[in-house]
């Protein structure tokens, strides 16, 4: 142990089977995490095959079994006040299960690639990828028709610490530059970045003069930036043209720019939106989402610029797992303290709250030992930077890697 402050919160990312099904199961899983010294828990309600954890009157189709008579977010929330650990609601927010409700009932509201494919045909480490991420560009759509009104639900009828966004991005170990290349977006993305004009769809708004010395230069009339032809090309040309082609011919491959930007935008639109719906449902509603380590990068690859979150998002806390960062334990500390203080700076006025993981603490070593010192390690690490919180992925974990007694030692000082 060291004499480094700990951070204000302390808390564990943490599954709903882990409570279990009775107000007496939910009462033992925050005690025994409470007595860990652990104050906040973020409990995951919505799950990846789409799954509510609670008794959802507005998708009562998309209730896990037992949460329809069982309503779990009010026990916990009683717990939680009982032992003095804050609740958080965590949900995963734009990938469903192929199987679930809102697929079945609109397939059209997926993700497609350049083949017309949403993202359960696509192959991951040699196995289908059994998961559906949805387009959060539509209108109407999964965003404003599923999502957006689940927050507003939750809001309502609950206390709840923060709302807790999760998977706010689009898909990134899957493919990062092939969605979302759906008849909506496709149809959409032109004339919203001003690469078409609406009333005048063929004529290309030549400059006057080129008589500068950089092509570029010549950018301001919004000339028609797409090719001749573009209303009959396929999808999958239309998508090749959008991510290697360029706005001015014979100037630089720049096309993909406005792809990226957009998917930003379509992302940070649903920051707003479900903010501005948990809000108008309940004033005291906080927003928080588990992001991606460096907003400039996810925003490239994923569409998730965090930083553009700020007015919609009160508490910020960033994955940085191990597996995030190359090297040893030891380089991942060096690393780790780093980042802290850039994403401090990217925060502003909100509140950071350090997430890590345990197991890439121990990939070299699946199956043990686990040296509770990389934990230790970590912790020490975060603290020295004092961020406002420390949140740990996961509270199911911590009795595979034997890290129950290591949280306490921390967390209760
Ligand atoms: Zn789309």
């Amino acid at each position: 142990m060291s004499s480094v402050n700990l951070p204000r919160v302390l808390g564990v990312w943490s599954g709903a089977d882990e409570a279990g099904m009775s107000r007496e199961s939910v009462e033992r899983f925050v005690g025994r995490l409470a007595e860990a010294g652990v104050n906040a828990i973020f409990m995951n309600v919505k799950q990846g095959d789409g799954s509510l954890c609670w008794p959802s009157k507005l998708r009562s189709e998309a209730v896990k079994p037992g949460y329809d008579t069982f309503d779990f977010p009010a026990e916990l929330i009683e717990a939680g006040k009982h032992h003095g650990v804050a609740i958080h609601a965590w949900m995963i927010d734009y990938m469903e299960g192929e199987n679930g409700p809102a697929f079945r009932q609109h397939p059209e509201w997926a993700v497609r690639n350049a083949q017309g494919h949403p993202t359960n045909q696509e192959t991951l480490r040699g196995r289908r990828f059994n998961a559906v991420w949805m387009c959060p560009a539509q209108r109407p759509g999964y965003t404003d028709q599923w999502l957006v009104p689940l927050y507003g639900e939750l809001a309502e009828r609950y206390e709840f610490a923060s709302l807790h966004h999760d998977y706010i991005r689009y898909p990134g170990d899957l493919a990062p530059d092939q969605y979302c290349f759906c008849d909506y977006c496709l149809d959409q993305l032109p004339t919203w970045a001003g690469l078409l004009n609406r009333s005048y769809r063929d004529e290309p708004f030549l400059h006057p003069l080129y008589d500068r010395p950089y092509l570029e230069a010549h950018w301001e009339p919004s000339p028609r930036m797409l090719p001749a032809g573009w209303d009959k090309f396929d999808r999958s040309t239309k998508a090749k043209i959008l991510l290697e082609g360029s706005s001015f011919a014979g100037g630089r491959a720049d096309l993909d720019y406005f792809f990226y930007t957009y998917r930003a935008h379509q992302i940070t639109e649903f920051a707003r939106l479900s903010a501005e719906a948990a809000r108008a449902a309940n004033p005291n509603t906080k927003l928080s989402g588990a992001y991606f380590k460096h907003p400039v990068l996810s925003g490239r690859f994923i569409g998730q610029d965090w930083r553009t979150f700020r007015p919609w998002n009160e508490i910020f806390v960033p994955m940085d797992y191990r597996d995030h960062y190359p090297g040893t334990v030891a380089h991942y500390h060096t690393l780790l303290a780093d980042t802290i203080e850039d994403q401090k700076q990217w925060v502003g006025d909100g509140e950071l709250y350090v997430g890590f993981a345990l197991w890439p603490l121990f990939v070299e070593n699946p199956s043990g030992p686990y040296p509770q010192e990389f934990i230790s390690g970590t912790f020490e690490t975060i603290a020295r930077a004092a961020p406002d919180g420390v949140v740990v992925f996961c509270s199911g974990d911590l009795d595979r890697y034997g890290a129950w007694d290591t949280l306490r030692a921390w967390y209760r000082g």
